[in-house]
Parts: C-alpha cells; sequence; structure tokens
C-alpha cells in the first residue's frame, strides 16, 4: 500500500474537530505546538487496544474509537486533572473506510464531550491496533495520587460495578440474562464513560485515588501497595446494578463487582477530616460514590467481609486478566 494512502487517513480526524484555543499549531505539521497555562501540572496518560486482545473483530469501530478515549480519560480522571489533547497512534492491517469512518467518529464524539482536541498522530500498516496518549492539567500540587491514603480513611467507588464483566459473560454464554439487561451491560463495556467531572472534585477531598480498569481487587491492590496500608471491604455495600442483580446470584456478583475488568469507575479514600466537604459535594451532584470500607494499617492486607463474616475469592489473585484477554478468543 502507498503511503500516500495512509497519509489520506488524517483527513478522518481532521474533519469537525473540536478547536480548542490553546492549540497553536495542531495536527498537520511536524508536531504539535500548544500553550501552557500557568501555574498548572501537565498529566500525560498512554493506553494501548490491540485487535484479539482487547476487542474481537465483532467490536464496532465506533465503540473502539470510543473507548480508547475513555479509558485515558479515566486515567486522567483519577489524577484529579481536566483533559485537554489527545494524539493517536493507528496501526491498521488495510484502508478500510468504513471502519475508519465509525472510529473516527466515535473518536471525535467523545473527545467534543469532554472539551479535548486530538493535536496529531501517526498511521502505519500492521496488525490493528490503536495507541492513545491523552494530555491534561492540574493546578500545582493538587494531583490525587495513589500513595496519600491513611489508615481509618473511607474508602469509596464511584457508580456502579461489574457490568462489563456480566456482559462479557453473557457474550460468551456463561450466563443468561435479559436482552435489556444485557444491553445496558454492553453499554458499560463497549461505551465505558470515564468519571471525569467526579475526578475534578475530588482534588483537595481524596487522599488517593485509582481507576478501576483490571477489576476493584486488582487496581485496590496497586493502591494499597502504594500507599503501604491495607483495607477493609463490606462486600454488602457493593454498588450493583439493576443488571446485575436481577442477572445472577449474591456470589456472582460479587465475584464480577470484585474481579471483572473494564469498569472505569473511581476508587478513592477520603480522610475522616474532609468527609464532611465531601458528603456535602456529593450531595449536589450526579454522581453518587458509594462507601464500602475503610483503610487498615496492615501494608498490603485486604480483608474481604460479607455481613460482618469473612469472605473468600473463589479465583486467585491476579487472574483478573481472563476477561479481556483469553475469553474473546474463546469467542472467536
Ligand atoms: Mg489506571
Amino acid at each position: 500500500m502507498a503511503f500516500a494512502e495512509f497519509d489520506l487517513i488524517d483527513s478522518y480526524f481532521t474533519h469537525r474537530q473540536p478547536q480548542r484555543s490553546d492549540v497553536v499549531v495542531g495536527i498537520g505539521d511536524d508536531g504539535a505546538v500548544l500553550n501552557c497555562p500557568a501555574n498548572n501540572q501537565l498529566v500525560v496518560v498512554t493506553d494501548t487496544m490491540v485487535a484479539g486482545v482487547h476487542f474481537d473483530q465483532h467490536v464496532p469501530a465506533r465503540a473502539i474509537g470510543h473507548k480508547i478515549v475513555a479509558v485515558n480519560l479515566s486515567d486522567l480522571a483519577a489524577m484529579g486533572a481536566e483533559p485537554a489533547w489527545v494524539s493517536l497512534a493507528l496501526t491498521l492491517p488495510s484502508i478500510d473506510h468504513e471502519w475508519l469512518t465509525g472510529f473516527a467518529q466515535g473518536l471525535r464524539d467523545i473527545c467534543e464531550y469532554y472539551g479535548c482536541q486530538l493535536i496529531g498522530g501517526d498511521t502505519t500498516q500492521g496488525p490493528l491496533s490503536v495507541t492513545v496518549t491523552a494530555h491534561g492539567w492540574l493546578p500545582q500540587g493538587t494531583a490525587i495520587r495513589r500513595d496519600g491514603a491513611k489508615p481509618g480513611d473511607w474508602l469509596f467507588v464511584s457508580g456502579a460495578l461489574g457490568d462489563a464483566g456480566l456482559a462479557l459473560a453473557a457474550q460468551q454464554k456463561r450466563i443468561r440474562i435479559a436482552d435489556d439487561h444485557y444491553r445496558r451491560a454492553c453499554e458499560r463495556l463497549f461505551m465505558p464513560s470515564p468519571r471525569v467531572a467526579l475526578g475534578q472534585s475530588l482534588r483537595g477531598i481524596a487522599s488517593s485515588a485509582i481507576d478501576v480498569s483490571d477489576g476493584l481487587v486488582a487496581d485496590l491492590q496497586h493502591l494499597l501497595k502504594a500507599s503501604h496500608v491495607g483495607a477493609r471491604l463490606s462486600l454488602q455495600e457493593l454498588p450493583l446494578s439493576l443488571a446485575m442483580t436481577e442477572s445472577v446470584d449474591q456470589q456472582r456478583a460479587i465475584e464480577l463487582a470484585l474481579t471483572s475488568g473494564d469498569d472505569y469507575e473511581l476508587c478513592f479514600t477520603v480522610p475522616e477530616s474532609r468527609r464532611g466537604v465531601f458528603d456535602t459535594l456529593v450531595a449536589r451532584s450526579a454522581s453518587k460514590p458509594t462507601c464500602i470500607g475503610r483503610i487498615t494499617s496492615e501494608p498490603g492486607k485486604l480483608k474481604l467481609e460479607l455481613d460482618g463474616e469473612p469472605w473468600q475469592l473463589a479465583q486467585p489473585a491476579g487472574y483478573q486478566h481472563f476477561q479481556t484477554t483469553t475469553a474473546f478468543e474463546h469467542d472467536q
């Protein structure tokens, strides 16, 4: 394939792009030139999605365009950052105009919604894979990090957990669920909503945060490790959707909520001293995070309790990636 054909791909991404005033030079030159606001810090995140690993050939291109930006914005949200710019590296086996139109639309729509601008990228020929780097801003010194949790802090999670895993389990016919529940769960799997507004509002309130991309247990353990603390989870408090509670029993629902990936909710800690400010904030906001436990002083120790009784995960720890790797391969 001629290089010129790949150059044409740029036209898919320059069309109807949202324009930010801080972009001096965007797509079309060797590099982007960007104005940086004074007294802010730049936050940079990158995520890759590979065909056959993170998605299969049945996933619509528009959903892939949406999701690759969403997962990056979810990382920015976990830091408390305001998204500004994204760049794209796209590897395609061949030029498929229908696929490119859908992909570009998904990418453009989510960028427009969150006010970010695509500022450049690269296109190459090879097995299908998409990488996005997102840039966001934080007022100096306000980053919400993984290492700030302290014993006694309250542990919260946004939204509902496990729906993406529920969709995948239904898709693989491991469980049977009603059509409308399946549609809603698939929406969570393919078109996730990063918690951008919540992340920013937690600056100065949350002592630590992480986004739930690999499953609550796996991601919470990263936070506990970084903060040198433990946690006690009250599993009866886990936020579950109606699709979840009406489709599977409590044991299965808890397992999905704890271990299935792709939720893109925020898991964060709030010190007792900020609890009042936090409660006031969420009382006025659309997102209603749920308190699911408390931080303890035992480093790395995650205690799971259901109605006060100890609870064991049926699956071994570290098994969390099965949903996004081998699972799709079984389906093909
Ligand atoms: Mg993350």
